[in-house]
């Protein structure tokens, strides 16, 4: 007997949720709901249950049927549309550990959403329930101590704007509406990481709901293990619920970017290295190469948190390669996070590679592939030197701790048509890369797989899963870059 696909699931859910809104029932597809059921050995999700569900929390639930659905099932990347039964948009932890209880009594899949920004689309999923916890944003500053306390739902734009107030900051991404929660859970990156280190590194603890449902610190002090695994190991071991961050006084900085013409990348790339080799702690570059029609560009977003004055000295050797555009100025931090590369929702698929050293052959395969690329592609060179390369290997399971490159090939489409070309280009590149590199970060991986996964964590792999077997041994959260626990 087949068991039920994920299409029958969405038809129960919406067939519940219409009992729910009082809309005729049809017995026979009542009987063949909860036949169904059965057979994939769940409770059947009928108007009964959800309402209950309802009773029991303090935020919202949203089915296929309430009319913020179509709005709240979106995630950042088009390329996923998925139907959840459900969305439990909760208000706090109790919420939280009703949503696990649900979703796990009636087997049912279970993602997990901050700010959506997953390029592999792990916080939606079909015919299951998301956890989302976009309702829980407010950020709290103790600027004498110089801590932050943010609620898991916070975005990079809530943390910074909150933290500004006082003229204190801590590394969080470099796209404002990133969700602070996945960013630090899988490392994050940003504009301040070679001066105060990755987002998990100014991480003092965060509160879980774990699979069971007990609320739990994670800390140096309370269950370390927990702590650990957390600040880099993902969504894997439990539902954060909020955040401690350590900030650092960050008022104006110099910030902007370079933009150099066309046909250069094999000048610019070697150039950009150098840069990086000589950068104190205090500079942070960002290079984007941007194929086009009209050749391929080189863009260097720069941000500068020291004096202005030493900034723009540093500034100089790429200031003397004549970019076309050049906006770099005196900013607030604000203004200099708010310049993102991808602003706005699109259909994506992008992977990631660490490559130790930008050589000359990995210059080459890049000028190559950008040569004759599709339009709407990108690679973003993210250099990580400084600070965030200073922590131990085995600190925490965050693993990207040696000085190198970090490599976003990115593949964009609007039309479905273009989809399969920016998904082969990117693969290509991917490929031809492959030689020149040693690891991949997870937060910047649009596809998934053991190896993959393997290949992410590296020596910390291994006791990755062994405090997954001890945090979540049915891997109840699995639509992540997946820890398996056995
Ligand atoms: C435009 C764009 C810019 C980006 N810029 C950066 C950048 O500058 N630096 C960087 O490091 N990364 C960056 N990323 C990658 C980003 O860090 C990851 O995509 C991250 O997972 C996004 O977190 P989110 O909460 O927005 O996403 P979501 O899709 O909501 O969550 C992603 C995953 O994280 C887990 N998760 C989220 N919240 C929780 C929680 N509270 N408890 C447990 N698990 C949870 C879940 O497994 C979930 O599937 C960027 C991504 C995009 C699309």
């Amino acid at each position: 007997m087949a068991l039920t696909t994920r299409r029958q699931f969405v038809q129960q859910t919406a067939f519940a949720a219409a009992t729910l809104c009082g809309s005729p029932i049809k017995a026979l597809a009542g009987t063949r709901r909860m036949f169904e059921a059965r057979e994939q050995n769940t409770a059947p999700l009928d108007a009964a249950a959800i309402r209950k569900l309802v009773s029991q929390i303090s935020g919202h639930v949203i089915t296929p049927e309430t009319p913020d659905y179509e709005s709240a099932r979106l995630v950042f990347n088009r390329a996923f549309d998925r139907r959840p039964a459900l969305i439990v948009r909760c208000a706090g932890a109790p919420d939280v550990a009703r949503a696990l209880e649900f979703a796990q009594n009636r087997n049912l899949p279970l993602a997990v959403r901050g700010g959506g920004h997953n390029r592999a689309g792990f916080s939606v999923c079909d015919g299951g329930v998301v956890i989302d916890l976009s309702g829980m944003n407010r950020v709290e500053v103790d600027a004498r101590k110089r801590v932050a306390r943010a609620e898991a739902g916070a975005l990079v734009r809530d943390l910074d704007h909150a933290t500004q107030r006082f003229g204190l900051a801590t590394t969080s991404g470099g796209c404002p509406t990133v969700g602070i929660a996945g960013l630090t859970l899988g490392g994050g990156e940003g504009q301040l990481m070679s001066k105060y280190g990755a987002a998990c590194d100014n991480l003092i603890s965060a509160q879980l709901v774990t699979v069971d449902g007990r609320q739990v610190e994670a800390s140096q002090n309370s269950n370390p293990d927990l702590f650990w695994a957390i600040r880099g190991g993902g969504g894997n071991f439990g539902v954060a619920t909020a955040l401690e961050y350590r900030l650092h006084p960050v008022t104006g900085v110099l910030a902007g970017a370079l933009m150099y013409p066309a046909g250069r990348i094999p000048e610019l790339l070697p150039a950009f290295v150098k840069f990086v080799a000589a950068a104190p702690d205090e500079m942070s570059v960002v290079g984007a190469v941007l194929p086009s029609e009209q050749g391929t560009r080189f863009r260097m977003l720069v941000l500068h948190c020291g004096h202005p004055r030493q900034g723009n000295e540093l500034l100089r050797p790429l200031r003397a390669l004549k970019p076309q555009q050049d906006n770099v100025r005196v900013m607030s931090y604000l203004e200099a996070q708010a310049a993102a590369f991808l602003p706005a929702p699109v259909a994506h698929f992008q992977t990631d590679l660490f490559l130790p050293e930008l050589t000359a052959p990995a210059i080459a395969a890049i000028t190559t592939a950008t040569n004759d690329a599709p339009p709407n592609t990108r690679v973003f060179i993210v250099p990580l030197y400084g600070a965030i390369t200073r922590v131990g290997l085995s600190n925490m399971a965050f693993p990207l701790r040696h000085p190198g490159y970090e490599l976003d090939i990115v593949g964009l489409w609007d039309a479905p048509a273009e989809k399969a070309t920016a998904v082969q280009w990117v693969k290509s590149l991917r490929d031809n890369l492959q030689p020149f590199a040693d690891g991949v970060y997870v937060n910047q991986l649009g596809e998934t797989s053991e190896k993959l996964v393997r290949a992410a964590y590296g020596p910390n792999y291994a006791r990755l899963v062994e405090i997954k077997k001890k945090y979540d041994p049915r891997n109840v959260l699995r639509l992540n870059q997946n820890i398996k626990p056995d």
